[in-house]
């Protein structure tokens, strides 16, 4: 068994960044647990992908809710990435802070470093922000922030003019001094290709001798010496093999997944570990509980434009956009 100092699981939004900052000074061994492969595929590097990739159980999780009283009985599609990069590889690339009243609350809450400002120069620091420098906005940073203001849609332009018709205030920054109104996203790309937290952390850190990175590794069990978490045990290529940790066990494995790996390591409701037969290491209710989903809507009109399904739809339309994006790296 192999002895790393930390071994992070899943190597998405979180584990990503955990694994440049762990290996920046080179005094710490990393091993990456990820249950997915590469994200070298052209639909993950094509922003426009994401439509495909949305459903493509090749390099997402594809999680179905159950049925929902407060949504009229409908099963929800929750995409989750697996790959290099998780949810980062297949996300919408839209690039908004957490809300300030948010973090504000959990420095409340009796977690001093967590508010707003104290955040601020962190928010600033991992960005390279194309709209420029400001008050609130980074350059220089490793993550690529585009804008994309000129670039939209005709008729985006004509929606924000109607939410100001109806009230909203115009806002030309969400991550600026206020996220409330209408305006464009900016989003995580750079010269046309899909700027995953893989892109911007886990490959430079994958080039240093100090970072491991497992693919196809799929973390079945923490392992415990008494209350103390030593080691993994994961499944890859139909073989279970194990690492252990000198320093500390991270799980970076996403909302769904985190908790429910602690929950086969023992750690979780009592009542429901014992029902399932999986013994207890530590009892917490908490364990599982508590999910907090942001529900979308669309709203769906026919327009006199042609919007992208029109654009999209005829196979020249597909061929065109995609020409377009091979010569020119630009387009929808
Ligand atoms: C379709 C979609 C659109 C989104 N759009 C946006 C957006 O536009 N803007 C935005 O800010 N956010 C968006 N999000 C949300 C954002 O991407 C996620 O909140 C963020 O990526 C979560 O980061 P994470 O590190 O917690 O988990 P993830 O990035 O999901 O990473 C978890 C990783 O752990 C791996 N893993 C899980 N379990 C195991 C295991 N047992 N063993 C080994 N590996 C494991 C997974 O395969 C995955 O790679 C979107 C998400 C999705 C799915």
């Amino acid at each position: 068994m192999q002895t790393y100092d930390f071994i992070i699981v899943g190597s998405g939004s979180a584990g990503s960044v955990l694994a440049e900052r762990l290996s920046a000074s080179g005094r710490f061994s990393v091993l990456v647990l990820e249950a997915g492969g590469t994200d070298r595929r052209f639909y993950v590097q094509m922003p426009l992908g994401y439509g495909k990739t949305f459903f493509d159980p090749a390099v997402n999780w594809n999680y179905k809710a159950e049925s929902d009283p407060g949504l009229a009985g409908n099963v929800d599609h929750w995409p989750r990435g697996k790959l290099l990069g998780g949810s980062s590889s297949i996300n919408a690339m839209v690039w908004i802070r957490g809300a300030r009243e948010d973090f504000d609350a959990w420095a409340a809450a009796g977690n001093p470093g967590w508010s707003y400002a104290d955040l601020l120069p962190a928010f600033k620091a991992l960005e390279d922000n194309e709209a420029g420098a400001d008050e609130w906005r980074g350059v220089g940073g490793p993550l690529h922030v585009s804008d994309c203001t000129d670039k939209v849609h005709p008729l985006t332009r004509r929606y924000i003019a109607a939410c100001e018709q109806a009230g909203l205030p115009f806002n030309r920054d969400f991550n600026g001094a206020a996220q409330e109104g209408a305006g464009t996203y900016q989003i995580t790309t750079r010269n046309g290709r899909r700027m995953s937290a893989a892109r911007a952390f886990l490959r430079p850190a994958m080039k240093r001798a100090n970072v491991r990175v497992e693919t196809e590794a799929m973390a079945t069990r923490i392992l415990f010496e008494g209350s103390r978490a030593v080691g993994i045990e994961y499944q890859q290529k139909g073989q279970s093999r194990t690492a252990r940790a000198g320093r500390e066990i991270i799980l970076a494995g996403g909302s769904i997944n985190s908790p429910q790996l602690l929950q086969l390591s023992g750690v979780g409701p009592a009542a429901l570990l014992g029902d399932l037969g999986i013994p207890l290491v530590h009892a917490n209710e908490n364990v599982g509980a508590h999910l907090q989903d942001h529900v979308g809507i669309n709203y769906t009109f026919k327009g006199r434009l042609p919007t992208l399904n029109q654009i999209l739809r005829p196979w020249w339309g597909k061929l065109l956009v995609g020409m377009q994006y091979i010569l020119l790296r630009s387009g929808p």
